[in-house]
């Protein structure tokens, strides 16, 4: 996907607010509102947050959205991640 309004591929962008999400979760975390309504038409409608709305929020080491306890969970996951490779690693030289 080639789409002028981001400087890089995006990997999660909203084309609501130019925004990039470092994933699918963070994406609908900034995310609130009514589906079946308009905003700014309703103002309980379908919109981005602002920035200001999400204290939490933080950019990852790729510029991209996300929240520090998404963060986190995602930290610990690559960490167990390489961990088992690791272990495998170990496995197979044992073998
Ligand atoms: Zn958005």
């Amino acid at each position: 996907m080639n789409d002028p309004r981001f400087s890089e591929t995006p990997l999660n962008g909203c084309s609501g607010c130019r925004r990039d999400f470092a994933s699918l979760r963070a994406f609908d975390a900034h995310r609130v509102g009514e589906h079946s309504l308009d905003f700014p038409e309703h103002e309980a409608g379908r919109r981005c947050l602002d920035v200001e709305e999400m204290p939490e929020w933080l950019k990852d080491s790729r510029g991209r959205w996300t929240t520090q306890t998404l963060k986190a969970r995602a930290d610990r996951f690559s960490q167990h991640h390489q961990g088992a490779a690791l272990e495998s690693l170990d496995a197979t030289e044992a073998a």
